[in-house]
This record gives C-alpha cells, structure tokens and sequence, in this order.
C-alpha cells in the first residue's frame, strides 16, 4: 500500500518537475526571439539611413563631385544620413538603459510651465516648416510647480510634440494644456488635428519599433523607439499615459505629473 502511495508521490514530483523545466525552457525560448526581434529590428532601422548615405558617397564618387553645386547638396544630404543615424543609436542606446532599469530618476521640483515654452522654443523651427502652430493652454498664472526629472519630461514633451508636427497636417495645429487632475497630480496633453491613427493600431503604438506606416520609404524618419522611450520614462516617475485618436482627425496623448509639495 505504502510503496504505491511513494510511487504516486514520486511521479506526481516528476511530472512537477517536467512541467516547471517546461516553462523555464519555454520562457528562455520567448526570450531568445525577443532578442532576434530585437536585433533583426535594430539593423533594419540602421541600413536605410546607411545605403542612403552611401548612395550619395558612391554618386559623387562616380563623378557628380565635378559639379560644385551638386557636390553641396549631395554631402548635406548624405550629412542629414548620418544625423539620422546618430540619432536612431541615442534612442537605442536610451531604451536600452531604460529597459534594463539603469537609468536612475533625477527628481526635483520645477515649474512645467517653463519647461513646456522652452521645449515650444526649440520646436518652433520644426512646426514652422509644416506650418504648423503650437498653442498652449494653462488654467494657472505662470508656474505650475511638478515633481519629476526635468531632463525626462523634456524629452517626453519633445518627443509627443515632434510626434504632432511629423503625423500633423500642413496649416495643423498642436495645442499642449495643462490641467488639474486627481489630487495633487497635473494631466499634461498634447493634441492635434493631424492624421490620427487607426483603432486597431492604437494599443501597439507604445511597442518598440512599431510604425503605423512599415515603408522603408516613410517620408517621416524616426527611430521607432518615440514613444516607447515616453511611456517607459512615464512609467518610471509611476505615472500614466494616456492616447487618443481618430483617423482623419487628430490624435491626443496626455500623461500625469505628480505637483510639487
Ligand atoms: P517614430 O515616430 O519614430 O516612427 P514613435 O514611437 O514616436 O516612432 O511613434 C510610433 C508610430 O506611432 C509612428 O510611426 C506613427 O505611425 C504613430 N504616431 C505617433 N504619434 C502620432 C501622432 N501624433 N499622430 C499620428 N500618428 C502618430
């Protein structure tokens, strides 16, 4: 009797352990193909800044090095290349740190309002060539104190609002706000009425590398990491972001920002 219920015992343990090395290997494997994902993503996005800098090295190689004029645009445009690529291995090099939990929050108090117009200041440029206007909407008088990593939410707002001008339509508009929200919290939004994103798309946009339009033609460069980095440094402060949009209409992304005591 005894020996049947320790055989019993024993398979019950056996199969445990089968079950449980399962997962392990399964978990490995979910791991191993992010990876490969990862990677595969990763060279993709470098090679066609990469063959485009080199198409141009290779055109003024060949001869167009003659024509003064040409030999000017030729090396600008393989220059905004190079740009492009540096700025794909910043954001790389910025979700990885984020991903792996290395980046330690710097927080401190500081007023949002400031920051919202210095970011505005940098963009104008950008929104000017798209004739886009940025407007800026504030129930307060002139500060509005947060508690946050200054540096972080700069880059949040930059990236959300660099978003607007590229998906935004000529003569469009990107409006920023600021509001009360739950106790002690701030909502900041960034809205505009430009090309707005399908519903079935909406949920995967925070994914890493997810692009509504996957031509390798994209008239909007970009790293694919935009708002991958904004959700994972939201995340960080332990605030929440929030997207909404329509097709056609316009999009509005807003996050949280606890108020300074
Ligand atoms: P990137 O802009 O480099 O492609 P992001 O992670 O910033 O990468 O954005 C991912 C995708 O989400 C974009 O390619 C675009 O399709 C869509 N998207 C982001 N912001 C907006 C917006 N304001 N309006 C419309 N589409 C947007």
């Amino acid at each position: 009797k005894r020996v049947t219920t320790d055989m019993e015992t024993l398979t019950k343990e056996v199969e445990r352990f089968a079950e449980n090395k399962k997962l392990e290997i399964e978990s490995l494997k979910v791991r191993e193909n992010y990876r490969r994902e990862f990677l595969g993503n990763i060279s993709h996005e470098l090679k066609t800044p990469l063959f485009t800098v080199q198409g141009y090295i290779l055109t003024l190689l060949e001869g167009a090095m003659k024509d003064k004029s040409v030999r000017k645009k030729y090396l600008q445009r393989a220059n905004k290349g190079v740009e492009r690529l540096i700025y794909i291995i910043k954001d790389l090099d910025m979700i990885t740190k984020l991903e792996v939990g290395d980046l330690n929050l710097n927080e401190e108090d500081f007023n949002i309002i400031e920051l919202v117009q210095n970011v505005f200041d940098l963009l104008e440029m950008k929104a000017a060539k798209k004739r886009i206007t940025l407007t800026f909407d504030v129930d307060y008088e002139d500060s509005i104190f947060v508690y946050a990593d200054r540096e972080r939410i700069q880059q949040v707002l930059t990236n959300l609002i660099v978003n607007s001008i590229k998906y935004g339509v000529k003569d469009g508009t990107t409006e920023v706000s600021i509001e009360e929200f739950v106790q002690n919290k701030v909502l900041i939004r960034i809205t505009d009425n430009g090309e707005g994103i399908e519903k079935e798309n909406i949920t995967r946009l925070f994914e890493r590398f997810f692009r509504v339009d996957k031509s390798g033609s994209r008239k909007e460069g970009g790293s694919g990491l935009g708002l991958a980095i904004v959700k994972h440094i939201v995340e960080a402060h332990k605030e929440k972001i929030y997207v909404e949009s329509q097709l056609e209409v316009g999009s509005e992304f807003s996050f949280t920002l606890e108020k300074a005591k």
